[in-house]
């Protein structure tokens, strides 16, 4: 019988979200879990926000300008888009999709505007992760350490971030982002667990046929 244990059985892939106020250090849990997972893949929305220095078109972001964006979100090619800290933020619908009907996971740095209408979406497949920094001066400082955004740039994403916290209850998991090894692992578990779901484990009941066929 093919699928015959739980590592290689059938299932649909799971949609990881990961959101927190800008500096409380999502991506850094984000970039480790994609490393370490070869089954998981970083969903790139498309934004009309300037790119930074450091980053890669493609593998950051797809950087589009406002007319790109209201024509992508016109064709209905978002499964989810926002206005965040005055910049427009979507998740392309096509590399999500095919992902999950191909089993692959699927992991969204997105925030809870987005989260929101992907929960009324796609309930079953999602799991949500909200990251609150350990206190308002290291989310501050991480801010400033950042150094790639101006100082009205920080101020504005210091002040959305009370409305952003807010937000917390809305979330499956909720973590304070002490320690980040300490973070990874608490997503990588939670990741294992949210994998092995009765519901998303597609081949369980011809497994359990097989087994009773066996009696
Ligand atoms: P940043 O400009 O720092 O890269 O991102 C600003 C905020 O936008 C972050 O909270 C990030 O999670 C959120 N964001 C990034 N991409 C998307 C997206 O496709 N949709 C939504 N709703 N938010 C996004």
């Amino acid at each position: 019988m093919r699928n015959s244990s739980i590592s290689t059985m059938d299932r649909r892939g799971v949609m990881l979200v990961l959101s927190s106020p800008s500096g409380a250090g999502k991506s850094s849990i984000a970039r480790q879990i994609l490393s370490k997972n070869s089954e998981i893949e970083l969903s790139v929305s498309v934004t009309t926000r300037a790119q930074r220095p450091s980053e890669i078109e493609g593998t950051h972001y797809h950087f589009i300008d406002h007319r790109r964006f209201a024509a992508m979100r016109d064709r209905n090619e978002l499964l989810e888009w926002a206005e965040v800290h005055g910049n427009f933020y979507g998740t392309p619908r096509d590399p999500v999709e095919e992902a999950l009907t191909a089993g692959r996971d699927v992991l969204f740095d997105i925030d809870w505007q987005g989260t929101r209408q992907l929960h009324e979406k796609m309930p079953e497949d999602l799991v949500r992760i909200f990251v609150l920094p350990p206190s308002i001066s290291e989310l501050k400082s991480r801010l400033e350490r950042r150094a790639e955004d101006s100082d009205d740039v920080i101020a504005k994403r210091l002040t959305n971030a009370a409305l952003e916290m807010e937000q917390w209850s809305e979330y499956d998991y909720v973590i304070i982002n002490e320690k980040l090894e300490q973070s990874f692992e608490r997503v990588q578990s939670i990741l294992h667990a949210e994998r092995m779901r009765r519901d998303r484990l597609i081949g369980m009941k011809m497994f359990v046929e097989g087994l009773l066929n066996e009696l």
